[in-house]
């Protein structure tokens, strides 16, 4: 050690992981700091040695306690990066950080062969240390350079989102010491970072940083004890929605399976409840509602949810964090945590929630005629809603977006407003979001949490995230931002809902002190409001009822596989082709004469607005063409397209695909400018379709004919759009230029 260290020993006092610790001291110059792995700072070189502890292995975990703000490129603050199991190891004048395979095993006490298995996978050696000092029989390594790398990944992310080519500048660098800390079971490193480019900078990260050229973040290294023994793993149900993690084990017999696939959670110690801690930068009256949200999972076991402690380090692996975090436009929530790969234990809890979104059902109330206090309090029930929706991540809890269709039976549910009608014929919003943990959130935790494997059994459907997030999900009840046990039926009522809002829509929606032009961004989502219903209707169009069912004691509980209803898919046809109408699809006068053009200074920093080739006049043909693509997309989806053929040769009962495309064609009928244009964007999808090197060739073949019957529908009037269709059949693809067409606002998370 340089004499110029004075080492100045701080001694911590011992922690009990469930109390919230006392936070380490703040350091002074020259600070050796003892703990889980000892630190050492040089204020006066600029360097961070540390003394490794060996033949034992621990949890290194990276993350970005600050970002850049951009949902778009991600980088947010609080964001985890890598879990990885590591061990120190010395040669000599060196020392090594080394990852272990974790996935590849042997779980077994034969070490033959576990270092069969070690050797057969390889490992990666994250770091290497030069040994400084070994006095003592202590070995201290300068890892200095290693913790002014980025191992958060943040140049890859900036090149991966067209934001530029940049490199860390080690001179705009180093050790953040105010957060750079060690505690008896964790050792926390923290450097600021500054990445540099010669590059032109894209836009997102232009928006966002004071040089665009310049981005300067901090990234955080955390080493951590592992748990000590004691805890069980728990298998995997398909039937509940868990976060799961996959082990092969080649230790396993070989008439049984390989994998070992594990469901996460956290350790319950009797008596002792989990504990959460509430940002304390999160404002009132939104950090209630956030601690009332994440608490609804005290009705299913031990926990609680405090605001942190001043002082404390909301990147303190001891801490499960509910962090609220900023960005220049509205994003996605996350709950991540820390988990020991090698058993799945969840170490810690972390729930990023972006601040933004409230904004965005208050637009959305503001759009279906909500005062500002029902506005208010439909996106305050919103946030409790999504606390607990994050946090349910965090305790092991995957989505089950079929939990709407049973009674909003789950948190982790993606949730749309159920706004009811009264009986006046008056929007209700006093039931927008539910309360509570969900009778599928109750079951989820008895077989997560109290090892109830009749659990699994019991609980109501689940339909996995990507059976349900794509258009072309087959499950006509797993679907997202949806409602109602009929998915069908209520699109029936979110087209009324609609319906009521427009008729009103007026200047009442827009607050005082805003232009007019600002109608248009309170308008949009309201225009758009069935969008997501439509959606999950149309999966019952080819759509297949079915469980991940599992054979227990020889037998099977139904359904396995249940195609819909005949006379249900073409139930969910006619409304969906309804909402080609131009009836449905004309925007009031009244209302187009109270949108002028944007503003002055109100251009831009609007993330939705309907695309116009009228600039700068509002194009509510545009905005009908948006709308229309929803239904058509959903429609001619390329997988339901395959279904339905395929379900109509399993029973002829079964619409098929032509019986789908007549339907449309005779849809987009009708005199005016709506209806010619939602013709011409019909056949453009039907010419995508023809023409989809992925789609199935009975698919490609019934577009194909498909457009020849739209082209003998067409009068004179539409002879232009009858050769386009002609030219696109008799000619190859690639000599016709496709029409840009408007595309349709992103939408969520809401
Ligand atoms: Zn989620």
């Amino acid at each position: 050690m340089p004499r110029s260290i004075v080492a100045i020993i701080i001694l911590l006092t011992a922690c009990v992981s469930t109390v919230p610790p006392p936070d380490a001291p703040q350091q002074e110059q020259g600070a050796h700091v003892d703990g889980y792995i000892p630190i050492t700072w040089d204020d006066a070189t600029g360097r961070l040695l540390i003394e490794p502890r060996f033949n034992e292995q621990m949890i290194y975990q990276t993350s970005l306690p600050a970002g850049v703000g951009s949902n778009p490129i991600g980088l947010d603050r609080g964001e985890l990066s890598g879990t990885h199991l590591v061990h120190f190891e010395r040669v000599g004048p060196r020392v090594l950080l080394v990852e272990e395979n974790t996935k590849f095993r042997a779980i077994t006490d034969d070490e033959p062969e576990r270092h069969a298995v070690e050797d057969s996978f390889a490992q990666s050696i994250l770091a290497g240390f030069k040994v400084e000092s070994t006095r003592g029989g202590r070995v201290l390594v300068d890892a200095t350079d290693f913790f002014l790398g980025d191992m958060h990944g943040v140049i890859r992310r900036l090149r991966d989102t067209e934001q530029g080519s940049f490199a860390l500048d080690k001179y705009r660098s180093a050790i953040y010491v105010p957060r750079t800390k060690a505690f008896p079971r964790n050792t926390e490193i923290e450097a600021t970072l500054t990445f540099a480019t010669n590059d032109r900078p894209g836009p997102l990260i232009s928006g966002v940083s004071p040089v665009p050229e310049i981005v300067t973040v901090r990234e955080h290294h955390s080493f951590i004890a592992l748990p000590p023994p004691g805890y069980t793993p728990r298998k995997l149900d398909p039937r509940i929605a868990s976060i799961g993690i996959d082990v092969y084990d080649y230790a396993t017999p070989f008439t049984a399976p390989l994998e070992h696939r594990w469901i996460t959670r956290h350790r319950l110690q009797k008596d002792v409840p989990l504990v959460y801690y509430v940002d304390p930068g999160v404002p009132e009256p939104i950090r209630s509602a956030l601690i009332e949200g994440a608490s609804w999972w005290s009705q299913g076991l031990p926990f609680e949810v405090k605001v942190l402690p001043p002082g404390a380090d909301p990147m303190d692996v001891r801490y499960n964090m509910i962090n609220w975090v900023h960005r220049s436009t509205r994003g996605w929530s996350y709950g991540e945590s820390v988990i020991d790969p090698r058993t799945g234990e969840i170490i810690k809890g972390n729930v990023r929630l972006g601040s933004l979104r409230i904004r965005q059902d208050v637009l959305i109330a503001r759009g279906l005629g909500a005062d500002d206090k029902t506005a208010a309090e439909m996106a305050l029930a919103r946030i409790r809603q999504l606390a607990a929706h994050e946090v349910g991540h965090t305790l092991g809890f995957d989505h089950n977006m079929a939990a709407s269709s049973s009674g909003r039976a789950s948190v982790m549910d993606y949730p749309a407003p159920y706004v009811k009608i009264a009986a006046d014929g008056k929007l209700d919003f006093s039931e927008a979001y539910a309360k509570g943990l969900g009778a599928y959130d109750l079951a989820a935790v008895r077989y997560v949490y109290r090892d109830d494997d009749d659990a699994a059994r019991e609980a109501s459907l689940f339909v996995k995230d990507s059976d349900s997030r794509p258009v072309s999900g087959a499950h006509p009840l797993g679907s997202v931002w949806d409602n109602g046990s009929d998915p069908v039926q209520f699109l029936a009522h979110e087209i009324e809902v609609r319906r009521i809002a427009l008729e009103h829509f007026g200047l009442n929606n827009l607050p005082d002190g805003e232009p007019l032009s600002s109608l248009e961004e309170i308008l949009l989502p309201l225009y758009l409001h069935h969008r997501y219903q439509l959606e999950a209707a149309a999966k019952s169009i080819g759509g297949l009822n079915y469980t991940y069912a599992v054979k227990e004691r020889g037998v099977v509980a139904p359904p396995v596989r249940q195609i819909v209803p005949a006379a249900k898919q073409r139930e969910a046809l006619t409304l969906l082709v309804s909402t080609l109408d131009p009836k449905f699809l004309a925007i009031p006068q009244r209302v187009i004469d109270l949108i002028p053009p944007r503003a002055f200074g109100f251009e831009g920093g609007i993330a939705e607005l309907f695309e116009r080739r009228t600039t700068p006049v509002f194009d509510p043909i545009s905005a009908a063409l948006a709308s229309a693509d929803i239904t058509i997309s959903a429609l001619l989806d390329p997988k339901r397209c395959a279904r339905l053929i395929a379900f109509h040769e399993e029973n002829a009962e079964n619409p098929s695909m032509s019986e789908v495309a007549d339907k449309v064609i005779a849809g987009t009928a009708g005199d005016g400018a709506i209806s010619f244009s939602v013709r011409a964007l019909l056949a453009q999808r039907l010419m995508e379709l023809a023409s989809n090197e992925n789609a199935d060739a009975h698919v490609r073949a019934e577009a194909t004919e498909a457009l020849r019957r739209l082209a003998a529908s067409l009068d004179v009037k539409s002879l232009a759009l009858r050769e386009d269709i002609d030219r696109f059949i008799t000619r190859p693809a690639e000599t016709r230029k496709p029409p840009k067409l408007p595309e349709v606002p992103p939408g969520p998370p809401i």
